[in-house]
């Protein structure tokens, strides 16, 4: 397996499962799929992913981004999606991996997303106001993806983001 494999793997591992049992997008509107006032709006490929939109399906784009890190890719959209179509991003929203020092060592966890908190009322519950089998399932997607360096490089460019940010 290689680190495409992995992608493939943790999307399909987050197929069927969604922060909460219901639709949670009927209470907002599927705030997470309306770009902001400015018009911004998409989603970071993880590395490599962008591999899964050649050919790229009618509606979305792909535009360089490096706000995270050099060289990654942002998939933007017309608002809504074929469930097989979302990015891995779209599946772990409003969670997100982040790899940072932690007693010495280097220490993988699953958090909301600091960029959610703008658009996702179930952010500030937290992890455990979600779904278990979602959240295990980011986190199980999450192990995975973090054998691979190019991953682990991604997720520690999105910690130091986040610092960055100041949002955590
Ligand atoms: S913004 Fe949050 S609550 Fe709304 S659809 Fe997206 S993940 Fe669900
Ligand atoms: S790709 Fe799909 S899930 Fe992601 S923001 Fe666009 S419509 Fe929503």
């Amino acid at each position: 397996m290689g680190a495409l494999d992995a992608v493939v793997w943790a999307r399909e591992h987050l197929m069927d499962v969604t922060p909460l049992r219901r639709d949670c997008g009927r209470t907002c509107g599927a705030a997470c799929c309306r770009s902001d006032e400015d018009g911004q709006g998409g989603m970071l490929l993880f590395p490599g992913e962008e591999a899964l939109y050649d050919p790229l399906p009618a509606g979305f784009e792909i535009t360089r981004d490096d706000a995270v890190m050099p060289g990654m890719n942002l998939l933007t959209c017309a608002g809504s999606c074929l469930r097989e179509q979302r990015p891995l991003a779209c599946r772990m929203f409003p969670l997100t991996p982040v790899l940072a020092p932690e007693d010495g060592r280097e220490r993988l966890r699953v958090r909301v997303d600091p960029r959610a908190f703008a658009v996702c009322p179930l952010s500030e519950y937290g992890v455990r106001g979600m779904d278990g089998a979602f959240g295990r399932a980011v986190l199980e997607s999450a192990r995975m993806l973090c054998q691979y360096e190019e991953h682990r490089a991604y997720f520690r460019a999105l910690t130091a983001y986040f610092k960055r940010l100041r949002t955590w």
